[in-house]
């Protein structure tokens, strides 16, 4: 497995492949790799000739007192443990080699939902990552490409983007990976304390007492929301949002729910100075 970090060298590595028809895997990450991140790679190795992870910590995507200076960097344990699951290539380009004139002047930007749930309290958040996201299909010429659905906006919006800018390329979507606890793994993990550790417990536990509801028949929006909210509540966690949304549109579900609809809880919470994300579909 190589470490490459221009983009040149990158291209050059891949020609290979292209010219031989080969199917490329991509796997966009921001680094701090975990069995999450794991899981996505496993699945492109299964399926593509080659594997590219990308490790990079993109400034556009973080607001201005979010944690992008703390934001945890270990691109040598990374590459092994990209290594190990099989992956051929890490790329793990400088800011500078990335945006080169500083920040683009061309952003790709979702219209309608990139000021919603997270977008609400990010701004500029989702631009920050199709326009990355975009940058790394272009410059890899993946066919298809792997993202974790417990950024499960973010994934729904790169869905939409392929679709509306004709990429080509095949979006995958894995399941969430969680500790043996319940907690979702992210790599702001690390950030936690003991204690917020065990009280961040409360967002999977509030999620299935939700989905708990949810398949005894209860379907008042307010009602699943709410025992999601006071989970969190109960355990020192500030709520930043939970939404009962659609599947298939994200659109938010309020009053009752019909029986026909795919439903997905969202959910972003504080414990201490974490923002943590979640969601659970309810099917
Ligand atoms: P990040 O490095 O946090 O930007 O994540 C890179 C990719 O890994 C994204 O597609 C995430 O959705 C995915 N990912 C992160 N954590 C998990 C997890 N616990 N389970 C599944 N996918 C994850």
């Amino acid at each position: 497995m190589q470490v490459i970090h221009s983009i040149d060298a990158l291209r050059a590595a891949l020609k290979p492949y292209v010219m031989q028809d080969k199917s490329i895997g991509l796997v966009p990450t921001m680094g701090a790799l975990h069995n999450g991140h794991a899981a996505l790679i496993k699945e492109s190795v299964k399926d593509c000739d080659v594997t590219v992870v990308s490790v990079f910590l993109n400034p556009i995507q973080f607001g201005k007192n979010e944690d992008l200076d703390k934001y945890p960097k270990r691109l040598e344990a990374d590459a092994k443990l990209a290594e190990s699951i099989g992956a051929d290539f890490v790329f793990a380009p400088s800011v500078a080699e990335m945006y080169p004139e500083g920040d683009p002047l061309t952003l790709v930007r979702d219209e309608s939902l990139e000021s919603l749930y997270c977008g609400a309290y990010r701004p500029g958040h989702f631009r920050g990552v199709l326009t990355v996201v975009s940058k790394l299909f272009l410059i890899t010429g993946a066919n298809h490409a792997y993202f974790g659905e417990k950024d499960y906006q973010q994934v729904f919006l790169i869905e939409r983007m392929v679709r509306d800018l004709n990429f080509n390329i095949k979006i995958h979507r894995v399941k969430i990976v969680r500790e043996e606890s319940g907690l979702a793994l992210s790599s702001r993990n690390e950030y936690l304390s003991e204690l917020e550790h065990s009280q961040a417990l409360s967002i999977n536990n509030g999620l299935h007492q939700a989905k708990e509801l949810f398949e005894k028949g209860e379907r008042r929006v307010a009602l699943l929301r709410d025992v999601v909210i006071k989970s969190i509540l109960a355990n020192r966690g500030q709520v930043q949002y939970v939404e009962v949304v659609d599947q298939k549109t994200l659109q938010k579900f309020s009053a009752v729910l019909q029986p026909d609809v795919k439903v997905v809880i969202l959910v972003a919470a504080f414990f201490g100075k974490t923002r943590l994300i979640d969601n659970i579909e309810l099917n």
